[in-house]
């Protein structure tokens, strides 16, 4: 039976937590290195309901995305929903373990996912490459085997896609022919100048704001889509889960992996403005 520590040893291999940001937080939260663990739950973040489906089915690892605490912290007590997290994983045996942007400058990594579970095909490239290794980096440019409008390439992502209270807000013209395309998962405001200048058709993200989106598209970039967080993000846990199951195998190290579907989406539902047309 392997110990967290191999397992954790294993993602770092995957995902070097020295490619993080300075300011992010990656790593293991709790968890004693010397338990044994079989069961590895994957979810976007650590929130209550994720910890609930972890104990549901017996894991003994959560790996998510999200950091649960990015700044220092002088009290983990249960008085605080955070608090309250750790102290459930720690009753029930359950480690925690963190790969943030680390996993997104990865190669392959969370934005390889979202590239492909939208249709893109052929060789990706970083839309910023790393300083220090241009093959990562952070955003993907891929291409769609034939060019369509942008109003079915949007109904296309949003197939590929797992579904959100919110869906996707498209901003551009419908028709416009839509071939070359940048992605990347999670808030995407820093990208907007580097998809402009890689001449892609559309760039689709999430967390995009209304002045820098609207002068983005006066001012003649690509088209815009903008996606629930969560759901661009979603799709490397698979990928994720995928590339632990089977360096793990290759070093006779059998462990389970389980994706979480539980929607932890901030935007759970939408009210329609009925007079707008
Ligand atoms: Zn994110």
């Amino acid at each position: 039976m392997p110990t967290l520590a191999d397992v954790v040893q294993e993602l770092e291999s995957l995902y070097d937590p020295r490619w993080a940001e300075s300011w992010d937080a990656v790593g293991l939260v709790c968890g004693d290195p010397s338990a044994e663990v079989r069961k590895i739950l994957f979810a976007v973040d650590p929130v209550a309901a994720v910890a609930d489906e972890a104990l549901d089915w017996g894991a003994d690892l959560i790996v998510t995305h999200h950091p649960l605490y990015l700044r220092g912290t002088t009290s983990v007590a249960a008085t605080t929903f955070k608090g309250r997290l750790v102290h459930t994983l720690i009753k029930n045996d359950v480690g925690l373990f963190t790969a943030h942007t680390n996993a997104d400058v990865a190669d392959p990594g969370v934005s390889d996912a979202l590239a492909r579970a939208v249709g893109l095909t052929g060789p990706l490239v970083p839309l910023q490459p790393a300083a220090d290794d241009p093959r990562r980096g952070l955003g993907r440019i891929g291409s769609l085997p034939e060019p369509v409008p942008l109003a079915e390439f949007a109904r296309r992502a949003a197939d590929g896609l797992p579904a959100t209270a919110g869906g996707l807000r498209v901003a551009g013209d419908p028709d416009r022919p839509i071939r070359r395309v940048a992605v990347s998962g999670g808030a995407g405001d820093s990208l907007l100048g580097a998809a402009r200048a890689a001449g892609v058709d559309v760039f689709l993200t999430a967390d995009l704001r209304h002045h820098p989106a609207s002068e983005f598209v006066e001012a003649g970039g690509p088209a815009l889509i903008d996606a629930a967080h969560w759901a661009t993000e979603w799709p490397w846990l698979a990928d994720a889960a995928r590339r632990l199951t089977s360096a793990s195998a290759a070093r006779g190290i059998t462990v389970e992996t389980r994706v979480s579907e539980t929607v932890t989406d901030a935007w759970n539902t939408t009210a329609k403005c009925e007079d707008f047309t």
